[in-house]
């Protein structure tokens, strides 16, 4: 409230007129009001505007670009490649197999097997019809396991209902499984030996590393206990060195709190299947958020009515924190590189020897 001018104010032998007084009161209260409009301004333009907006997150928050990184790591897998060319050793060879038409499937590998041209790997695709038996399946799995000039394949996932995954990826040669799927590699992996580590919990590794990320100490929750991205990538977090050493949370649809138990992380690893699920009030200030779920969503805004989301809700999330993973352009780009990763260290013997 803008004070006004009263008699006390002007002394006892000061004649003023009640006109002029009035006169005077109105503009000391417009004066008032200006101030307070400037004072908002000025706040709207720190808090809401969007240039303050985006200066103040380039000051606090980093985005972990996955698309810069994999193109890094390409361009460094391209030039060993081009090594290995001129002493005339072998040229890395990735197969995939895919059974049937999943759209998302397709997408992703095509992806892969750009991303082979893109380095100078060779590559198969093995196309399966979507009736093809586990039999059949079986016996394309042996003839790659047997195949020396075939360095590494995946079956790509999900396989049709009929066909039983785990007995597929069981038959797929450890030496071979460069997906990081086998039993003996996520055992190896638990242990600390060499293995082929699965291919997203490696691209995230890749991304603290060469973020420099400090991840000793931190506590770290992981959203999802999935055999591909959740366990493994606690399980790699909690081990000993870099990136490594943080006490780790994996939560699961039966965790009780959840909010509160991410609001504890430092580091928080979303990989879910649920889309735009963790929320920014769930964020402690400074945390780093790995975003790695691929939901597609509606959208009326885009030509197909569609875009892609991931599990965690970038909007009200990245304010809070100091890096976070867009999606896409993240996890997802870093995962087909660390398959390319794989696959060179399958031609070099790096983790079974040749
Ligand atoms: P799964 O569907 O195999 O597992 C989901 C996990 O989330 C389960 O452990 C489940 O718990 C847990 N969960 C489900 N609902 C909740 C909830 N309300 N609260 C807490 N936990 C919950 O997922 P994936 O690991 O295969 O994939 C997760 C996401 O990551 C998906 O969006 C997928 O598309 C994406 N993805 C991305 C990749 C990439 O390259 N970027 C690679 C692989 C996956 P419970 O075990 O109790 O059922």
């Amino acid at each position: 409230m803008a004070p006004v001018l009263g008699d006390e104010m002007i002394g006892s032998d000061f004649k003023i007129s009640g006109a002029f007084k009035n006169l005077y009161n109105r503009q000391l209260t417009q004066i008032y009001e200006h101030a307070r409009n400037l004072v908002s301004l000025r706040k709207e333009l720190i808090f809401h505007h969007p240039i303050a907006q985006s200066l103040h997150h380039s000051i606090i928050m980093q985005l972990l670009d996955g698309k810069l990184l994999s193109e890094q790591i390409k361009a460094e897998l391209a030039a060993e490649v081009e090594q290995i060319k001129m002493q005339g050793g072998k040229i890395p060879h990735l197969a995939a197999i895919i059974v049937g038409e999943n759209p998302a499937s397709q997408v992703y590998v095509s992806s892969k097997i750009r991303s082979c041209e893109q380095v100078g790997f060779k590559s198969s695709l093995v196309r399966c019809e979507a009736a093809t038996t586990q039999e059949e399946l079986l016996a394309i799995v042996q003839k790659l396991n047997d195949d020396p000039d075939v360095d590494g394949f995946i079956v790509q996932l999900p396989l049709p209902k009929h066909i039983d995954e785990e007995a597929v990826t069981l038959a797929i040669d450890p030496k071979k499984d460069v997906d990081g799927f086998h039993p003996v590699n996520f055992g190896r992996m638990a242990q600390g030996l060499p293995a082929f580590l699965p291919a997203t919990p490696m691209g995230i590794l890749e991304i603290l590393r060469r973020y420099n990320i400090e991840t000793s100490g931190k506590h770290c929750v992981v959203l999802g206990r999935s055999n591909i991205v959740g366990t493994p990538i606690s399980i790699l977090l909690s081990r000993k060195g870099y990136p490594g050493d943080c006490t780790v949370t994996l939560t699961h649809s039966r965790t009780q709190d959840l909010p509160a138990e991410v609001r504890r992380a430092d580091i928080i690893i979303a990989a879910i299947g649920i889309p735009e699920f963790v929320k920014g009030d769930w964020v402690k200030e400074g945390a780093v958020v790995i975003d790695v779920g691929i939901n597609r969503i509606p959208d009326e805004s885009k030509k197909n009515g569609t875009r892609i989301a991931g599990d965690v809700d970038f909007e009200s999330v990245a304010p809070h924190c100091s890096f976070i993973t867009p999606v896409p352009g993240g996890v997802g780009l870093m995962t087909v590189a660390a398959l390319m990763m794989n696959t060179l260290k399958a031609c070099k013997g790096e983790i079974y020897g040749r």
